[in-house]
């Protein structure tokens, strides 16, 4: 087994199963993932961004070749440079700690002791599992404990997050966790409801079903204040 793998608990027959027992379809349509951090090799950034378009480039003229597509037409000759570069300096630049939003740390002068909600933050990422759009938004609650961060570093740090090829799991929680450490409190709520465009577009082919993940910490623990957070959300808390 190997030493990271998840153990998943099957409600129906309730086997535990292991990832690494798993064909890469069954990852890949049941979203499974192995941890809360981005798996990165030892030397990710070895190469510059420079380079690492270069080489994406020369890669994925293989992959259109590879499926026939003609390299000399006008419109296609530029899409393996055009792709390199929208991967390594846009949907996964989040990839490169370099990327993480500089956060200010402001004191809460006004003494609001209240939770702070920042609801409806547009999401967009991609499913590691095949490299097609997650879409949907991003809702976060926090209660301060003596700092506050400027509303948009919010969708900021939704926006960094999203840029790596993700699993919506562990993207809520990354979010969750960041924000911990950032405002110094466990009092951190986050929702994401998203859309996968590998369900919806392929496999399965559902366009209807959203997916809803959540992180709760602190005093979102209790059942009042997630409420109390759901309710400003529009969203109902479960029993
Ligand atoms: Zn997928």
């Amino acid at each position: 087994m190997k030493q990271n793998a998840t153990l998943l608990n099957t409600l129906h027959n309730r086997l535990t199963i292991s990832i690494s027992d798993l064909d890469i379809d069954q990852v890949g349509d049941d979203h499974i993932s192995t941890g809360i951090e981005t798996p990165m090799r030892p030397g990710a950034f070895d190469l510059t961004d420079a380079e690492k378009i270069h080489t994406i480039e020369h890669h994925f003229a293989e992959i259109m070749h590879t499926l026939g597509l003609d390299l000399t037409d006008d419109s296609l000759k530029g899409t393996p440079l055009r792709v390199a570069k929208m991967y390594v300096k846009e949907i996964f630049s989040g990839l490169n700690p370099e990327n993480k939003p500089k956060i200010a740390l402001f004191d809460n002068k006004y003494k609001y002791n209240q939770m702070l909600i920042e609801r409806d933050i547009t999401l967009f990422s991609n499913c590691e599992h095949h490299f097609v759009p997650i879409y949907g938004k991003a809702h976060i609650g926090y209660i301060s404990a003596g700092k506050v961060i400027g509303l948009s570093k919010l969708n900021r740090l939704v926006q960094y997050f999203g840029k790596r090829p993700q699993v919506q799991e562990r993207l809520t929680m990354q979010i969750g966790r960041e924000l911990q450490d950032i405002l110094e409190t466990n009092d951190v709520a986050v929702v994401i409801d998203a859309k996968h465009m590998c369900v919806s577009s392929r496999g399965i082919t559902d366009t209807n079903s959203a997916t809803v993940t959540s992180f709760y910490d602190g005093q979102f623990l209790n059942e009042k204040t997630k409420s109390e957070f759901l309710h400003y959300l529009g969203m109902k808390a479960t029993d």
